[in-house]
Order: C-alpha cells, then structure tokens, then sequence
C-alpha cells in the first residue's frame, strides 16, 4: 500500500486536520516486477550467446585454433549461436508487436492440410537428419479455419520444431486435424522426452523452459510457445498440452471453422 499524507492549515499557519491518501499499488508492483524479471531475462539470452562468440573468438586471436579442424569447429559454435541470436531478436520482436495489439491480420481461409504439407516440408532435411516418422491424421471433409494464414503456419512451425527439436532419433511425429462443432483441433505430437507435470503450467510462459541448457544447446529462444498462445488466443482459439515424462507430449489448439453458406465456405 502507498501512503501518501498533507496537513491541513489554516491561513494563519494553525494545522486543524490532515488528508492522508492509501493506494492499493499492489497490482502496479507486479507489474513492474514482471518487466524487471523480463528485462533481466532478456539480458541474460543476449549476453549468453554474446559471451560464447567472444570467448571463441579471443581464443582464435590467442591462436588457440592453429589446425584447422579446430578452427571449423571453433566457427561452427559462432556460427550457431550467431543464428540463435538472430532468432531470438526475430522472437522478440514478434512477441512484443503481438503483445502490443498493433497489428491487423487478414483474415482468409485457411486449410489446415495444405499448411502441414508446406510446414513438412520446411522441416524435411531435420526430419530426415533425425530418422523421424511424421504421420498426418487428417479428417475427411475437414473445414478452412478463420484466420491469418502465415500466423497460423508460425504456430505450427514452432510446434512442429519442438516436436523435432526434442524428439531421439528414430521417433515419431503425429499431425492431426479433426473439426466437431464448428471448431478444428489441430494435434501435434511426440515421442519425446515428455515435460514434468509441475512444468506443464508453466511453459507458454516466455523464457520458461524444462531445461534450460538442453533448451538453448538445441537452439531453443524460449519463446515459441508464448507466442503460440498469443497467435491462437488473438484468434479466439484454445491451446493445450497433454504430457507424460519420458512418453510425449501432445500439443493441442483450436481455430473456429469457416461456416458454410449455400454448400460453400465463407
Ligand atoms: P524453446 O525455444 O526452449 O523450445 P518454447 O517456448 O518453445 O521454448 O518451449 C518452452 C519449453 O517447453 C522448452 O524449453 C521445453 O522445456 C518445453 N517443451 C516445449 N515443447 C516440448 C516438446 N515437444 N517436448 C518436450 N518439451 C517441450
């Protein structure tokens, strides 16, 4: 609570009363909590990729790289984690204009089938690279979904990246897509390494992960999944998360069905 009080005087300088004044700043605290720990968290996934580049690149210039097997390596490490930087940035940026509301989305038709395909697609060398089954469940007749086609694809791309990202070689991956009551629920999910119930909360939260090293080493922002929430829920949809350690774990959303209107969508 802020406390704020002044005396009351009359002209003369005589103090008959006071005025005091109690704020409930409870609310405006966490909130500047929250953009503290942001601000903190944001510093922290800069600095740490910063902090590798450099340290390679001073070992470089103590010529610590003389073969050049090891200098390949060396500029490998930089190189990933320049990408992870430049995703992060990416990340960032999008969350921000999303939490913003700034921006106006087109709303078009969209079928889901054709953004699984272009979204595999995407992934196909990982996919391959990792030895992973993807299957597609896709309901016959299934209905477009209202609603902004490339926002959509993003979240299916940061989904279907986690799947990959967390899965052991030789997993599976499934892609469903069924429609009940004008919704379409769209299903992605692993055999991967599963997340502890007492984690499952909290992961759309941004910078929340299971583990942060297996995370970042796979090059994880930390960010995907709050700006899938974002994406979904600015839609009017849902999102949810089924997981059992050490089994998978299955990611959910829903989008509104375009209706139908003389035997056709609109
Ligand atoms: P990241 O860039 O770290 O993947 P996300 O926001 O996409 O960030 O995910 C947050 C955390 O949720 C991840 O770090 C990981 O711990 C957990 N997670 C997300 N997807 C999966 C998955 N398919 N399997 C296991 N854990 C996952």
């Amino acid at each position: 609570v802020l406390a704020q009080a002044a005396p009351l005087e009359r002209r003369g300088g005589e103090i008959y009363g006071a005025v005091g004044v109690l704020q409930d700043i409870t609310g405006l605290r966490q909130l500047e909590q929250l953009r503290r720990d942001f601000v903190a968290n944001v510093s922290h996934e800069l600095r740490t990729p910063l902090t590798t580049i450099q340290g390679f690149i001073e070992a470089m210039q103590d010529g610590m790289a003389g073969d050049t097997a090891v200098r390949e390596r060396y500029l490998q490490v930089m190189h990933r984690e320049t990408v992870r930087l430049n995703r992060l940035i990416h990340d960032l940026l999008d969350l921000s204009r999303l939490e913003a509301g700034k921006v106006e989305w087109e709303i078009n038709l969209v079928e889901i089938p054709d953004l699984f395909s272009r979204v595999l697609f995407k992934f196909q060398s990982q996919i391959t690279a990792t030895q992973l089954t993807v299957q597609q469940a896709v309901q016959p007749g299934l209905p477009p979904v209202l609603g902004n086609e490339d926002r959509i694809e993003q979240v299916l791309i940061n989904l279907l990246g986690n799947a990959i990202r967390f899965s052991s070689p030789g997993g599976l991956i499934e892609l469903r897509a069924a429609a009940e009551n004008g919704k379409v629920t769209v299903v992605v999910r692993d055999t991967g390494p599963g997340i502890p119930p007492g984690d499952l909360p909290h992961i759309w939260e941004r910078f929340y992960r299971v583990e942060k090293s297996r995370s970042r080493s796979r090059g994880g922002t930390g960010l995907g999944l709050a700006i899938v929430k974002h994406i979904i829920e600015a839609h009017g949809g849902e999102v949810a998360v089924q997981s059992e350690p050490g089994r998978g774990s299955s990611f959910k959303f829903t989008l509104t069905a375009a209706p139908v209107e003389n035997g056709t969508y609109s």
